[in-house]
């Protein structure tokens, strides 16, 4: 992929559990919710260190909600969770190279 890829359209599917994103090159992603919120990529998940890693996974997060998604600039978005942890950026790149889990 290229840095040049962004999302057309994103939509919340199978009852509001996937973040499903058009890509504008025709790719679609599949996002579980509960998967991405394991992956919160913020420092007080992931640690500034991978021993300070909280070690999420998607399993402690089974009924996770998303209640706002904004784009911050031209290159990530900002994802408000209802269990109240709003300070992940998950940028295009790192959206795009998910594996689908849905
Ligand atoms: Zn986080």
């Amino acid at each position: 992929m290229t840095n040049e890829v962004f999302p057309e359209s994103l939509a919340l599917t199978e009852g509001d559990s996937v973040l499903q994103i058009a890509w504008d090159d025709g790719h679609v992603s599949r996002l579980r919710l509960n998967v991405l919120r394991a992956e919160c990529p913020c420092a007080s998940c992931k640690g500034h260190h991978p021993s300070q890693s909280l070690n999420l996974t998607a399993e402690q997060f089974p009924d996770i909600r998303i209640t706002d998604l904004a784009p911050v600039g031209r290159y990530a978005y900002s994802i408000s969770w209802s269990d109240g942890h709003n300070t992940g950026l998950y940028t295009l790149r790192s959206l795009r190279e998910m594996e689908d889990s849905a």
